[in-house]
Parts: structure tokens; sequence; C-alpha cells
């Protein structure tokens, strides 16, 4: 069984935080057996059993804040307040799905249509069994949260394999469970680096996998998961753009631009990457940038690079994009390793990587557009589709641009607003992924829809389902369909 550990280590300092198992397959095959007999007790505890229990878990999580945020700080490099919003978003997320489950999923009558009106046709939406969720380390709590607490609201076990980079956290975020919910393991953590996380995807009784992180790693994880034709939600970043329209304030769209694209030090998967400004406030709208840039330091305002392998990725394309457009802030020298300083680049081509992949750094690049519509083009020239900014002072401009942007969440006259939340599903379209997690989406997403129809009583000359069924029944319902839609409307 288990004998290998891994080390998390201080991304800030390269010290080791602790040492966990390296979770075999066989490890895994055990905690999801233990999750399915768990699944069973948590299903049977219905919507109200289980909602006392999760508002018991967020009610742990919130007095173990202060001690979670620090670990959170420690394994990511994040700043402690940073990693405090993130817990703190994710409270609010465990507090809605408790909530609303029952009303999302419990039964409810609809209607049965004309053709059924001696039916009765119920709907409900059913937990699945045993979730295995494989989650990031850029936001190790408020990501797989987004799943888990959604997952566990439907009524399902979970699984989860947190990031080698953050698994410190995850044990912690399972062990604050087993404190609300100490009767059964519906919420156990596996640990272990890519092996661990593919052996919950292969496992057949693992009912659903919940993703977060790369597009490459969704694919292997999807190939794994269709031996079993297990289902999958996956969220797997993006290229977010940020557009600033002719009436924006243009200060208030600077400082939004900024803290979209370098806080947590870029590595956001709503993060700001790509700003389209339109011609009519682009001097000003750079002033403002270029003027605020100049304050923020990486190691004061946001930590350093979580993944060591990420920083060739961010070098490569800044130095790329440096060659090739005007450098505003930064430069190549900007990268001193374990940190980037904020890197803001004019004029890039579009088809260099800086503008086409996922940075995941604390850079953007920006490029002026003569009108919105232009602006709103480029931004949806990607293979990505996860979520976008407009800054403008047009309320109803604003909301078209947003909703004609490609992607599954937008933010107006703020940036990365939508995840706040919990009632807006979160996730994307294209290589950003697909299904949902956060609001009714996310709660549905993780159970499957029950359809029950009842016959109240016979229909008196429509055997319509019957070999007994004679001519005139079929006519009657001929002229029955034929009223109902046959007119055209006009
Ligand atoms: P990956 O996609 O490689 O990893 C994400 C999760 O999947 C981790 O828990 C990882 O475990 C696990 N995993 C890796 N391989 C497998 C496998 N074969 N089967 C099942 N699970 C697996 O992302 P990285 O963390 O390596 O980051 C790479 C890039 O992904 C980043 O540069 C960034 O661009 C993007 N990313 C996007 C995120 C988002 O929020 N959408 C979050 C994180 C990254 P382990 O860590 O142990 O390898």
């Amino acid at each position: 069984m288990t004998t290998l550990t891994f080390d998390s280590l201080n991304p800030a300092t390269g010290t080791v935080v602790a040492s966990h198992p390296k979770h075999d397959a066989e490890a895994v095959r055990a905690a999801v057996a233990r999750a399915q007999e768990a699944a069973e007790w948590w299903e049977g505890l219905g919507h109200a059993g289980r909602r006392r229990r999760l508002l018991d878990y967020k009610a742990v999580v919130t007095r173990e804040l202060r001690e979670l945020a620090a670990l959170v700080h420690e394994e990511t490099g994040k700043p402690v307040a940073d990693a405090t919003l993130e817990i703190v978003l994710a409270i609010t997320h465990i507090d809605w799905a408790a909530r609303n489950a029952r009303k999302v999923l419990g039964p409810r009558r609809v209607s049965p249509g004309m053709v059924g009106a001696n039916l009765s046709a119920t709907l409900e939406y059913l937990p699945l069994g045993v979730v295995g969720v494989i989650g990031p380390w850029n936001y190790p709590v408020f990501t797989p949260m987004g799943s888990i607490a959604y997952a566990l609201a439907a009524g399902n076990a979970v699984v989860f394999k947190p990031s080698e980079f953050t698994p410190g956290v995850g044990v912690r975020l399972a062990e604050l469970f087993a404190e609300a919910v100490p009767e059964r393991p519906v919420f156990q953590t596996v640990t272990g680096l890519g092996e661990t996380g593919a052996a919950l995807a292969r496992d057949p009784r693992v009912k659903k996998i919940a993703f977060t992180g790369s597009t490459a790693t969704a694919k292997r994880v999807m190939a794994a998961c269709a031996e079993n034709l297990t289902p999958m939600v996956a969220e797997c970043g993006g290229k977010d753009a940020f557009i600033v329209d002719a009436d924006a304030d243009v200060e208030a769209a600077a400082d939004a631009c900024l803290w979209g694209a370098l806080s947590n030090a870029g590595q956001t998967c709503v993060g700001v990457e790509r700003v389209y400004v339109v011609d009519a406030v682009y001097e000003p709208f750079m002033r403002a940038l270029s003027e605020r840039a100049a304050t923020v330091k990486a190691g004061e305002h946001y930590g350093p690079i979580t993944m060591p392998g990420q920083l060739d990725i961010i070098k490569r394309h800044i130095d790329d994009a440096t060659k090739s457009g005007r450098t505003v802030a930064g430069g190549p020298d900007s990268v001193r390793p374990p940190y980037v300083d904020p890197v803001i680049v004019e004029d890039v081509p579009e088809d260099s990587p800086a503008v086409r992949e996922e940075t995941f750094g604390p850079t953007i690049t920006v490029r002026r557009t003569k009108d919105a519509q232009e602006a709103l083009e480029l931004a949806n020239d990607t293979a990505y589709g996860l979520a976008g900014t407009v800054f403008s002072g047009n309320r109803r401009r604003a909301m078209a641009l947003a909703r004609a942007m490609r992607t599954g969440m937008a933010s107006v006259n703020s940036v990365i607003s939508f995840a706040s939340v919990a009632s807006l599903p979160f996730g994307g379209t294209g290589d950003s992924g697909f299904g949902r997690i956060h609001g009714a989406d996310g709660l549905r997403e993780f159970a499957r829809a029950k359809a029950i129809a009842r016959q109240r009583f016979p229909v008196p000359g429509m055997r319509l389902t019957s070999f007994s069924r004679q001519p005139d029944e079929l006519e009657r319902l001929i002229r029955l369909v034929t009223f109902l839609h046959g007119r055209r409307k006009r």
C-alpha cells in the first residue's frame, strides 16, 4: 500500500512545510470504497440532515479561518490577506450550497402538458454517489470548494485529490469536515502526484470527476474517465480579456485591471491577461495604468510563483512580448525567481504566445482598438472562453459587450466579481472546459435528474400505449394535436 511520501514546499523560502503520503492506486481504491459506504449514509440523511451538518462544517471552517489562511500562505506563498479572502469566499459557497440544495434539487411537480393531462409529473435531482475532485494549487480552498461543497450538498460523498503543491490544505479541509461530521468519512482527501489523481479518475465507482487545472491534463483525465463513461466537469483556465470602452472611468478601470492581472501573482484562471482599450481613452488609461503599476511590487503586494516550472513559461512569454512589443512596465529582468514583478507590454502581435497561451503570471498585453466592436472581436479571438471584463460608462453597451463575449462569465465595471456571487454559475467554454460549479447549475452538476410520471386516471377512448388501441383513438389524438399545434402563429 502507501509507502512513499513527498514534501510540500514553501515556494517563497524553499523550506519543507510537511511530508504527505503518495497514495497509490490501492489506497485510492480503499478511499473510494469507504466513500461509497459513506455516500449511502449521507444520502439517507436527506436535505435537512445534510444542510445542518454542512452549516456546522461552515462554522468550523470559519472558526479556523486564521490557521487555514496561514497554511495557504505557507504552501502557496500568497499573502495571508489574500488567503483570508479566498477562504471567506469559500465559506459563502458552503453556506449557499447548504441552504439552497433542497430548493434546487428537491422533488417538484412540473406541468405534464395537454397530451399528458391525466399524468402527474415529478422531477427531482438525486445524488450520484462518490464524486472525485481533482484540484489546483492557485486557490487551494476556494477553487476545490466550488465543487466539494456543491457535491456534498447534492448528497454525494467526495474524495479529493489536491495539487501536489498544496496537499496540506487539502488534508486540513477534510479534517475540518470530520470535526463537523464525525460519523462517516463523507469527505476524504488522498494525496500524491498526478498518478494519484489518475487512479481516482479511473475508478469505476467514482460517478463524476470535477477537475480544475490545465487543458492538457483535462484531456488526459477525460481519457481516463472515458473508460467507464464517467462524466466530468472541467475548469481549465483561460486567457481573459479586459475591454475599456470610450466613456469608461479610466482610473477605476486601471485600478481593476491591475488587480485582476497581478493579484495572486497572476496565477488566477479568471485573471486578466489581455487588455483592449478603445482609441478615445487609450492615453489616459495607459497613464493611469503605468502610474499605478509602478507602485505594485512582487513579494509585497503579491507572492511568489507557486509552481517553479511556471517561471519558464512566464519568462518565455515576457521575452517574446518585449522583443516584438513596446514595454510599459517591467521587462525580462522582472523575473527574479521565485518572484515576478509586474510586466506590461503594448502592441504585442496577436499571434504571439503572450497573447495566445495562458501565461498564469503577473503580465498584461495591451492593444489600442478603434472601437468597442474591434475590441470585442479581438477578445473573442481565442481558443479559451472562461471570463472577461468590460469597463464602460454606458450601461446598455457594457451589458451588450459582456453578453457578446464568448465566455462563461463576465464582469462589468468590476473585475472577477462574478466569483463572489454564490448563485452565479462558474465555468467556461472551448479550451476553458465545460460544466459548471457554483449556483443552482453547480448543484445540478453533481446530481442526476430523476423524472417520474404517475397516471392519475385513464383517459376514456385514448388507450394510446396499448395493443388494444383502436383506429378512432389515434384519430382523436391527431385531431387534438392538430388543434394544439397545427396552427401557424401570426
Ligand atoms: P495540471 O493540470 O497538471 O494539474 C491539475 C491537477 O491535476 C493537480 O491536482 C494534478 O496533480 C492533477 N493531475 C496531473 N496529472 C494528472 C493525471 N494524469 N490524472 C489525474 N490528475 C492529474 O496543472 P498544473 O498544476 O501542473 O499547472 C499547469 C498549468 O495549468 C498552469 O501553468 C496553468 O496554466 C494551468 N492551471 C490552471 C488552473 C485553473 O485555475 N484553471 C489551476 C492550475 C493550473 P499534481 O499537482 O499532483 O500533478
